[in-house]
C-alpha cells in the first residue's frame, strides 16, 4: 500500500502520514513509498483517537445525498414558503431599495440565492419547509455572497478567503432587497416551474470564491465548508496529491469548486487596475480634440516618399539619405488648421504590422496614386488594407506636373473601390498634388485637418500617458530609443513606462527635430529614451504610477507567457505518455472517459482496469467517466489533472474542441472498444506508429474566375481566414460537397507568381486538372503532416 492510499484512507494529509510514519520509526520518502500492513495498521491506530475522518466522511456523504435529494424534490410547500417569503418581504421593500436591483442584474445577484438552496438547504430546511421563514436566512444579494469577509471569523489570516454562511445574518435591508431579487425570479421563473432543473445550480448561478494568486487546499475547502479530507480525495481522485497547505492554481481550484457547484473568481493581480485610461474610458469633459495621425501608402513609385518629404520640408533640412537629422518614424507639421501627425514609414507592410498587434495608430490613409500611372496592384491592397482597418482614405493624386497626367481618369478608376470623390457624391476627398513642385501640398495638409476635424478624434491631454510604438532601436550612446506616439494623457520625463514585458524610467523626451521637450501630449510623435529593452512597432505603452507597479506587471507578463509555455509543453497524450514514463514524469496514465451510454462507459472503464492490471509498471487511472458529448468541462478536467480524454462512440463539441486545443489536451475517440484498448496498450509501451494528419491552413471564396487560354480557368479568390501556399492541398466545397481535393498548380497576386498569399489578399488560383470553379465556392488549403502517432481518429 502507498503512502498516498494510507493517507486517503485515513483522511489525514500525505504530509502527516509521512511525519507520522516517520515518528513510528518507518522510514518513507515521499507520499509514493509503499508500507506494509503492520506499517499502515500502526498509522491507523495512531489516528484512530481522533479518527473521525472516515466517520466524518460517512456523514459528509450522507448529508451530501440529503440535499441532492432535497434539492431535486423541491417540495410544494417549500415552492409556497419561498412565494409566501417573497411575497412578504416585498410588501416592505422601501422603493429606495428595491430601485438597485435591475432586472438583468438580478437573475446574477440572485445567484447566491438560489445556490444557497443546494448546500445550505439542509441546515434549514432538514427542519422542515413550514420553518424556513423563521429562520433567517442565510446570505445572499450583492451585499452578502458567501466570499464576504466576516469579522466575526475564528481568527482566519485571509479574511478575504472565509466564508461564514452559517454565521451570518443579513440585515433588514439586505434581507429586502434579496427578497425583491428573490421574487424577479420567481416572476421570471412563471408560476409552473418548479422543477429539478429550476434549483439545482446552473451555471450562471454558481457561487463564487475569489482567488487571488493561488489557494491553499485547505482554505479552498474551507471556501466551500467542505471537509480538507473531502477535498484532497477529490484532488486524489483526479491523480493530484495535494496536502492540506499546498498552494493550487485558480484553474486547478476550478475544476475542484466546480464539483461543489462553486466558480472560481481569480482576483489575483489585473494589470488593468493599474494602466492608465484609454481615451474611451475616460470622461467626455476631460477630453480635448487631438491632431490626427496620418500614413501614406500607394504602389511603390507613386511618390509616397517624395510627398512626405514634401510635407516635412519646412521642419527637415535634409533628404533621408545621408541626411544630417536623424531618422525619427513619425513627425508633425502645423497647418492652417492644427497639426497633422505622419508615420514617416509608407506602405501597408508597417500599417498591417502595427494592426496585427492590436493597434490602430493610423486615424487617415493618405492613398497616394500617380496621375500618369494609374490605380495598381499596391495601390488595390493599400485600399484594402484600410478599408479593412475602417480608416478614412483621402487621395493624393500626384506627379500633376507632368503633362500626361490624368487626374480625373484616378477618380474614375477609384470609384470601383468604393472610393467616390465628394464632388461625385462620395466620401472620399481627394487632391491633387505634385510633390516636385510642391502644388497642392498645402491643399492636401488642410484636407486632412478637415477630415480629422469630421473624425472627431479626442483625448485626455492630462492624465497618465499611453501609446503606441513606431519603432524601437538601439543607439550605442543612448541605449533603447523608442519612437512613441502618445495616443492619450501627457508623457514626462521621469514617468515610469511599461512596454510589453520591459519597462523603464523616462529619461528623455525628444521631439521629431530632435530638441529636448518637456512633456508629449496626444498625438504627438517623439523620441523616448530610458527603456531598459528595444521595444517592437505595434507595442503600446504605458506610464504606471511606480517602479514597483510597472515590475509586477511585467513580471505578471512573462509569468503568463512562462505558464502558457509550460501549460503546452507538460500535457500528456498517448502519444507523449511513454516518454513522460520513462522520462518518470508520469507515473500513470490518466483518462477522462466520456462514452455514449452508461454500460460502454462500464466496459471501458473495465478494459483499461485490464490494461492497468496486466502491466505492474503502468497503471491507468481512470481520473472520471461519465455519459454524454465531450464537453468543455471533461477538458478542464482533463488539462487540471494532466489526463487524456477518450471518448467512446461520443465525440466533443466545437467549444471543447477549441478548449482541448488551446490547453493542449488529447482528445482520442473511437468506435471499437479493442482498437481503444490496443492503442493505449501500444501508447503505453511506446508504440504508436506515425500517422498521416491533415492540418487546415486556409480558407478561401472564389470572387471571379477568369478563362485562360490553354490553362484553364483560375480561380480569382479571397483568402478569408489562413493562408494559401503553393504545394499545400486543396480542397474545393460547394454546398457543402467537396467537388476537388487535390493541389494548387499555381498561385498568382496580380501578374506574379507567388508562393503564398495571406488573409485578407486577392489572389489567382489554378488548381491541378480542375477547372469547374465558380464564384461563390469556399477552397480549403490544408497540409498533410506526419505525427507521431496521435490517438483516435479526431483531426
Ligand atoms: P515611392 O516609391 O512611392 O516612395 O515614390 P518616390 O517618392 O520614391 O518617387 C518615385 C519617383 O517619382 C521618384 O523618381 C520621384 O522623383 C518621382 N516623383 C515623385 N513625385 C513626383 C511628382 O510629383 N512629379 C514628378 N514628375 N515626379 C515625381
Ligand atoms: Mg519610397
Amino acid at each position: 500500500m502507498r503512502v498516498f492510499e494510507l493517507a486517503r484512507e485515513v483522511n489525514i494529509s500525505n504530509q502527516e502520514v509521512i511525519a507520522k510514519l516517520r515518528e513510528l520509526g518507518i522510514d518513507v520518502t515521499n507520499h509514493m513509498s509503499s508500507v506494509d500492513e503492520g506499517q499502515a495498521r500502526k498509522v491507523k491506530l495512531a489516528f484512530a483517537p481522533q479518527d473521525d475522518g472516515p466517520k466524518a466522511n460517512k456523514d459528509e456523504r450522507i448529508r451530501r445525498t440529503v440535499i441532492r435529494r432535497r434539492v431535486v424534490k423541491k417540495t410544494e410547500a417549500e415552492e409556497a414558503a419561498e412565494a409566501a417569503e417573497a411575497e412578504a418581504a416585498n410588501a416592505a421593500v422601501a422603493p429606495k431599495l428595491a430601485e438597485p436591483a435591475a432586472p438583468t442584474d438580478s437573475t446574477a445577484e440572485a445567484a447566491p440565492a438560489s445556490e444557497e438552496a443546494a448546500t445550505e438547504a439542509p441546515v434549514r430546511k432538514r427542519m422542515g419547509a413550514r420553518v424556513v421563514d423563521k429562520i433567517a436566512p442565510p446570505p445572499q444579494s450583492t451585499v452578502a455572497q458567501p466570499e464576504r469577509p466576516k469579522p466575526a471569523e475564528d481568527g482566519e489570516k485571509k479574511p478575504k478567503r472565509v466564508v461564514s454562511k452559517r454565521m451570518y445574518r443579513p440585515s433588514k435591508a439586505e434581507e429586502q432587497t434579496l427578497a425583491k431579487i428573490r421574487q424577479a425570479r420567481q416572476k421570471k421563473k412563471g408560476p409552473s416551474s418548479g422543477s429539478a432543473s429550476d434549483t439545482l445550480p446552473t451555471k450562471a448561478e454558481k457561487r463564487k470564491i475569489k482567488i487571488e494568486e493561488t489557494i491553499s487546499v485547505g482554505d479552498l475547502a474551507k471556501s466551500m465548508s467542505v471537509k480538507s479530507g473531502e477535498v484532497i480525495k477529490k484532488f486524489i481522485e483526479m491523480g493530484m496529491l495535494v496536502t492540506i497547505n499546498q498552494a493550487v492554481d485558480p484553474e486547478t481550484a476550478a475544476v475542484i469548486a466546480a464539483e461543489y457547484g462553486y466558480e472560481i473568481d481569480h482576483v489575483g493581480f489585473q494589470e488593468t487596475d493599474y494602466l492608465p485610461a484609454t481615451a474611451a474610458q475616460t470622461e467626455a469633459t476631460q477630453l480635448s480634440t487631438r491632431p490626427p495621425i496620418v500614413t501614406v501608402m500607394g504602389h511603390v513609385d507613386h511618390g509616397k516618399t517624395s510627398i512626405l518629404d514634401a510635407i516635412r520640408k519646412t521642419k527637415v533640412a535634409a533628404g533621408e539619405a545621408g541626411g544630417i537629422t536623424q531618422h525619427i518614424g513619425a513627425y508633425q507639421v502645423q497647418t492652417a488648421k492644427g497639426p497633422v501627425t505622419f508615420i514617416d514609414t509608407p506602405g501597408h507592410a508597417a500599417f498591417t504590422a502595427m494592426r496585427a498587434r492590436g493597434a490602430q495608430l493610423t486615424d487617415i490613409v493618405v492613398l497616394v496614386v500617380a496621375a500618369d500611372d494609374g490605380v495598381m496592384p499596391q495601390t488595390i491592397e493599400a485600399i484594402q488594407h484600410a478599408q479593412a482597418a475602417k480608416v478614412p482614405i483621402v487621395v493624393a493624386v500626384n506627379k500633376c506636373d507632368l503633362p500626361q497626367a490624368q487626374p480625373d481618369r484616378i477618380r474614375q478608376q477609384l470609384t470601383e473601390y468604393q472610393i467616390i470623390p465628394e464632388a461625385w457624391g462620395g466620401e472620399n476627398m481627394f487632391v491633387n498634388v505634385s510633390a516636385l513642385t510642391g502644388s497642392g501640398i498645402d491643399e492636401l495638409l488642410e484636407t486632412l485637418a478637415l477630415q480629422s476635424e469630421v473624425l472627431e478624434l479626442k483625448a485626455d491631454a492630462q492624465g497618465q500617458a499611453s501609446g503606441i510604438i513606431v519603432e524601437g532601436r538601439l543607439d550605442r550612446g543612448r541605449g533603447a530609443v523608442a519612437t512613441t506616439i502618445v495616443l492619450n494623457g501627457v508623457l514626462k520625463p521621469g514617468d515610469i513606462v511599461v512596454c510589453g514585458t520591459s519597462y523603464g524610467r523616462v529619461r528623455a523626451i525628444l521631439s521629431d527635430t530632435g530638441a529636448t521637450i518637456a512633456e508629449a501630449g496626444p498625438s504627438m510623435p517623439v523620441e523616448t529614451l530610458g527603456l531598459n529593452e528595444v521595444p517592437q512597432a505595434g507595442e503600446t505603452f504605458s506610464v504606471v504610477k511606480s517602479e514597483k507597479i510597472a515590475r509586477e506587471i511585467t513580471e505578471n507578463r512573462e509569468r503568463k507567457i512562462r505558464e502558457r509555455e509550460l501549460a503546452q509543453q507538460s500535457k500528456v497524450s498517448l502519444e507523449n505518455v511513454f516518454q513522460k514514463i520513462q522520462e518518470g514524469d508520469v507515473k500513470d496514465l490518466q483518462v477522462v472517459v466520456k462514452s455514449d451510454v452508461q454500460g460502454s462507459a462500464e466496459a471501458v472503464v473495465q478494459a483499461l482496469k485490464a490494461v492497468s492490471d496486466s502491466d505492474s509498471n503502468i497503471r491507468v487511472r481512470v481520473v472520471s467517466s461519465g455519459v454524454g458529448a465531450i464537453t468543455e468541462n471533461d477538458v478542464n478536467l482533463a488539462s487540471a489533472s494532466g489526463a487524456i480524454l477518450i471518448g467512446f462512440n461520443t465525440r466533443p463539441d466545437g467549444k471543447a474542441t477549441r478548449l482541448a486545443q488551446e490547453y493542449g489536451v488529447a482528445i482520442s475517440v473511437y468506435s471499437i472498444i479493442y482498437e481503444l484498448i490496443d492503442d493505449v496498450k501500444a501508447a503505453l509501451q511506446g508504440l504508436l506508429a506515425p500517422e498521416i494528419k491533415e492540418e487546415s491552413r486556409g480558407w478561401a471564396r472564389v470572387l471571379e474566375i477568369f478563362p485562360i487560354k490553354g490553362t484553364g480557368s483560375v480561380a480569382g479568390s479571397k483568402v478569408e481566414s489562413g493562408y494559401f501556399k503553393v504545394g499545400h492541398r486543396v480542397r474545393l466545397v460547394r454546398d457543402g460537397q467537396v467537388l476537388y481535393d487535390g493541389k494548387i498548380a499555381n498561385l498568382k497576386r496580380f501578374k506574379d507568381d507567388v508562393n503564398q498569399v495571406d488573409t485578407g489578399l486577392e489572389c489567382g488560383m489554378l488548381l491541378e486538372n480542375f477547372n469547374k470553379a465558380k464564384v461563390g465556392d469556399e477552397l480549403e488549403c490544408y497540409e498533410t503532416v506526419q505525427v507521431k502517432r496521435v490517438l483516435g481518429n479526431l483531426t
